[in-house]
């Protein structure tokens, strides 16, 4: 690991660090650099937003808004993201004269599942067999074992959407029509043992810390429940995904927090599902479980400070929770009973202040660490109970 550049120049607490987007990534970035004395700047289209609320001022604009970005540029000393949907051209006029980062490139190829899934095999790390399917023959063209398969839009997809489960070639086409022929992979469906994911910061002198390794259940597409440290990984395979996730921040030359999610296959195959270029919904946990939160590290790589330790303090596990609780079997609003949660000793509960509930959509998450008599998985189970989430 050989340093890129010189390490940045730390700045100062009171500065101001611009954020792309208004969600529940920003909103917790927000908080983690007010903590550190900053200032933040949100740059979000939408009237009210988790992040634009808690920041020390919301830039009502959309993601393409010249003179937005101009406002965000003049404001801050140093630009991030909390999504990768935000347009790479966006990051790259702010990078004019301002210190961004993670830097456009990165993003760009996270933004794309067909450049991303080149550019990690590229670096010898296996990825789900695919093909990219620009045109209908690229089906014809697929091969056999690639069905069943899941056909995925290759940009603008999150949280299981712009994904069709195709068992046929005849299944896959009505999909690529559905969404609108733009391009696709199609991938292979396959077996997974579990799903893991490691968490990395890197510093702008080439070093990188990694957070333990994720132990990751997705229900309908979406993460459902994190478990730190895993119990099914042993430590071999820990070590196998962790040197991965730091070699791709290293083949990025990634400066901030990052994500690698990976399949396991047969017990110990290891496969990348996907890069996210940001801190990561099943490294929440770190905010109560890990000397330093995966958001804290985001405020220091961008401000050129150290990276933190990222030792965890006690086992976690971490429960999202969507809006389906807010209804009930006959579809009526109500409240989750909040105190129930917050009676488990060892429950930290984490809402995003979104003004109205959906279906799948995150609403907020809790983390329970082992505390006292009560073992992680016993308050876990509890908190699930409590909220009538499904367990383990
Ligand atoms: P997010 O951005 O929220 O992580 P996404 O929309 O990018 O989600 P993926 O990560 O591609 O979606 O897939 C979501 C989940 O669907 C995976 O974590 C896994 O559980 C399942 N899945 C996706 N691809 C495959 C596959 N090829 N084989 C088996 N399961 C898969
Ligand atoms: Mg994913």
């Amino acid at each position: 690991m050989s340093a890129d550049r010189t390490a940045l120049t730390p700045l100062p607490p009171g500065s101001w660090l611009g954020m792309l987007g208004g969600g529940q990534l920003g909103r917790m970035f927000t908080v983690a650099a007010q903590t550190l004395g900053y200032r933040v700047a949100v740059l979000d289209p939408a009237e009210r937003c988790p992040a634009g609320d808690t920041a020390d001022l919301h830039i009502r604009a959309a993601y393409d808004d010249a003179a937005g970005l101009d406002q965000l540029a003049e404001r801050c000393a140093a630009i991030t993201t909390e999504f990768e949907n935000v347009p790479a051209d966006s990051l790259r006029r702010l990078a004019r004269d301002r210190r961004v980062s993670p830097v456009a490139d990165a993003v760009a190829i996270a933004q794309d599942r067909i450049v991303e899934k080149r550019f990690i095999s590229s670096l010898g790390v296996p990825v789900a067999p695919y093909v990219a399917v620009l045109a209908e023959q690229d089906l014809a063209d697929a091969p056999d074992d690639l069905f069943p398969g899941i056909l995925k839009a290759a940009r603008l997809g999150y949280d299981g959407k712009g994904q069709a489960r195709v068992s046929s070639r005849e299944e896959a086409r009505a999909a690529f029509h559905a969404f609108g022929n733009v391009p696709c992979v199609l991938e292979a469906r396959l077996p997974l043992a579990f799903e893991v994911s490691v968490v990395v910061a890197r510093g702008a002198d080439g070093q990188s810390v990694a957070y333990p390794l994720s132990e990751n259940v997705h229900r309908d597409g979406i993460l459902a429940i994190s478990t730190v440290p895993s119990r099914q990984a042993s430590d071999e395979l820990a070590e196998r995904a962790t040197a991965a996730a730091i070699g791709v921040a290293d083949g990025l030359k990634y400066v901030g927090v990052m994500c690698v999610e990976f399949f396991v296959l047969d017990g110990d195959r290891l496969v990348v599902n996907e890069i996210a270029p940001r801190p990561h919904n099943s490294g929440h946990y770190s905010i109560n479980a890990c000397v330093t939160s995966q958001f804290e590290q985001q405020v220091r790589a961008l401000a050129g400070l150290p990276l933190g330790d990222t030792a965890m303090l006690a086992p976690a596990v971490m429960l999202n929770i969507l809006g389906d609780i807010w209804f009930d079997e006959n579809e009526r609003s109500r409240e989750p009973d909040w105190s129930a949660v917050l009676a488990v000793p060892s429950a930290s509960l984490h809402l995003y202040g979104k003004e109205s509930a959906r279906r799948a959509r995150k609403m907020g998450h809790v983390t329970c660490v082992a505390a006292g008599e009560l073992s992680v998985d016993a308050a876990a189970a509890k908190v699930a109970h409590a909220l009538g989430i499904a367990f383990p």
